[in-house]
């Protein structure tokens, strides 16, 4: 028998449980499907449990730095990584809970657990049941890329998700993949006393970054002892007693690393390979991401794609901008789109690196007449109170027009301080609205306005 709803929303992920409670609540009779576990990829094996490690491994660095703040700590600094482990499971299990709960207790909403496929445009199957829906959105996520390197199949790796279940101390941590994901674990598992190598194909890490970025950083991990081997361009992975060894070259000889553990952190891949989107028609593109437009349709009138699975963002707070979208443009009609959002993020190493818009090579290359402030964390005042002066930070203001066209904040605090910059990109104001602005002092923000007054062309 088929039950028909209004809305059928698959995943529930950081943009489905919202839209799926929106929906409810303005009484158009709603399913939403999870094969796995409630709230997705960010609330059970992404950004809450990492930042809620990250905090740990923080707390142990702060400890183990106490001297060079007068602070006298006798004997060792030793990380329990149970404990560890069951601090960041109950930060978890509160969110996780919480989403479950929220779904369930909602009226005119019904949650349905298992592997939901689509049979046509229409039809949802979720095991024996088929279901109809109206409207269908998509929330399905990404899941950690598993490369097709030499060896993959022959040693055991972690992936970001099984990382969660570790509750002891590699000895080793060999990490492939100098990006966010592993810059974070690299940095956290360096704290916990770790011994680790990052082992990345690029000339440089976070390739994506400006260059300084990327040197800076690699600055902060090996100042912490990380070892990073860059231009590792054939990487193969063998198992060597009972650990990996990775190897380096294309030659198939050493240099090579051997490790306890091995983490793979190159990349995301969408859960859309076992979906049913042929059966339905709807759209992707050559890597799998579901093709949607500017308001998140996808090709199949009635379907839409939000958070990671449509590729426009990969990040919680895009899944859940996805989700004010597509509610606002049905429910609200209020036309807003993806193209008016403004890129920003944070990458959680300590110090943080806070992100918004171009990065500099990006506005050197767009041609435009551009002006830069630069400011180093050793020359704000409230960094050197802190003893936290590694990083700084850069700002790109449109010559012409005064609209600021990005800004990197690597520095303490620098993952708040980014927004007082991306609320005035997203009023569209003059750079000069922040320069006249009366900061507090002593911040980290009180140095925005006066890097402004100090611009220079950019070369
Ligand atoms: C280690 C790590 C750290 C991260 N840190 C940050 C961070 O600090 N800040 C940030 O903004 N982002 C971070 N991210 C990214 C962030 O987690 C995702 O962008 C975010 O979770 C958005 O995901 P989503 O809404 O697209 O779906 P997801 O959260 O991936 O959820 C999709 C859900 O759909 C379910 N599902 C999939 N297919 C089906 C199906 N066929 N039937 C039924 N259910 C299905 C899945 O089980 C899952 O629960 C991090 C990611 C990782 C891996």
């Amino acid at each position: 028998m088929t039950v028909n709803y209004d809305a059928i929303v698959i995943g529930t992920g950081k943009s489905g449980p919202s839209l799926a409670v929106r929906l409810a609540n303005a009484g158009r009779k709603t399913a939403i499907i999870e094969r796995k576990l409630f709230g997705g990829t960010c609330v059970n094996v992404g950004c809450i449990p990492t930042k809620t490690l990250i905090a740990s491994a923080r707390a142990a660095h702060v400890a183990r730095r106490g001297a060079d703040f007068g602070v006298v700590i006798d004997g060792n600094i030793g990380v329990d990584m149970a404990r560890v482990k069951a601090r960041k499971d109950a930060v978890v299990r509160q969110s996780n809970e919480g989403v479950a709960n929220w779904l369930k207790n909602t009226p005119n909403l019904t949650v349905l657990e298992g592997h939901a496929r689509l049979e046509s445009g229409r039809n949802v199957r979720v095991n024996e049941r088929l279901l109809e829906g109206k409207e269908i959105f998509l929330n399905v996520g990404a899941r950690a890329f598993v490369p097709d390197m030499p060896g993959t199949t022959e040693v055991d790796y972690l992936t970001n998700s099984s990382m969660m279940e570790i509750d002891f101390l590699p000895e080793h941590l060999v990490i492939i993949g100098g990006s966010y994901i592993g810059m974070e674990f690299a940095q956290m598992y360096r704290r916990f006393g770790s011994r680790v190598t990052v082992v990345e194909m690029g000339q440089r890490l976070i390739a994506r970054e400006d260059e300084e970025v990327s040197a800076e950083i690699q600055k902060i991990l090996e100042g912490e002892g990380v070892e990073i081997r860059l231009n590792a361009k054939c990487i193969t992975v063998a198992k060597r007693g009972n650990g990996v060894a990775v190897g380096l070259s294309c030659e198939g000889a050493p240099p090579q690393v051997t490790g306890s553990h091995l983490l793979l952190a190159v990349g995301r891949v969408p859960n859309t390979n076992d979906l049913g989107l042929e059966k339905a028609g709807v759209k992707t593109d050559p890597r799998g991401y579901i093709a949607v437009d500017d308001e998140l349709r996808t090709n199949v009138p009635g379907i839409w794609a939000l958070g990671d699975a449509n590729g426009r963002g990969a990040f919680t707070h895009t899944s859940y901008n996805d989700y004010e979208i597509v509610a606002a443009n049905l429910l609200d009609h209020d036309s807003r789109r993806v193209s008016d959002r403004i890129p920003a993020y944070n990458l959680y190493i300590d110090p943080p690196l806070g992100r918004v818009g171009m990065t500099e090579r990006e506005v050197r290359n767009s041609g435009k007449k551009a002006l830069v402030g630069r400011r180093p964390m050793t020359r704000v005042a409230r960094a050197v109170e802190k003893g936290e002066t590694q990083g700084f930070m850069k700002i790109l203001v449109e010559a012409e027009t005064k609209q600021i066209l990005g800004a990197a904040i690597l520095g303490v605090e620098g993952d708040e301080v980014i927004h007082s910059i991306l609320d005035v990109m997203c009023a569209k104001a003059p750079y000069t609205v922040i320069q006249r602005a009366m900061h507090i002092h002593p911040t980290v923000s009180e140095l925005i306005p006066t890097m402004l007054g100090e611009l220079m062309p950019l070369a």
